[in-house]
């Protein structure tokens, strides 16, 4: 990843994510959600605990950051 690269290049030797090499720039967010092997996990969880909701990455991410559910989730959850 970027920052791996900058601190320990002859560890690292690639700026791209080191799972799928995609040229993140991004690297917390790719890291954690939308690298492919993750993001298989997180579309499980979403369909597991939130069935009816339609999947959405940027929601998971909200969560991540501030510790709490976006409010975009809790306001469809209110209306279904
Ligand atoms: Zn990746």
């Amino acid at each position: 990843m970027t920052r791996l690269h900058y601190f320990m290049p002859s560890q690292f030797p690639s700026p791209c994510c080191q799972y799928c090499s995609y040229p993140s720039q991004d690297t917390r967010r790719h890291l954690a959600i939308h690298c492919p092997s993750r993001l298989q996990i997180w579309q499980a969880l979403w369909s597991l605990l939130l069935p009816i909701h339609p999947f959405d990455p940027d929601k998971i991410w909200y969560s991540l950051l501030f510790f709490r559910t976006s409010p975009d989730t809790i306001t469809a959850g209110n209306n279904s």
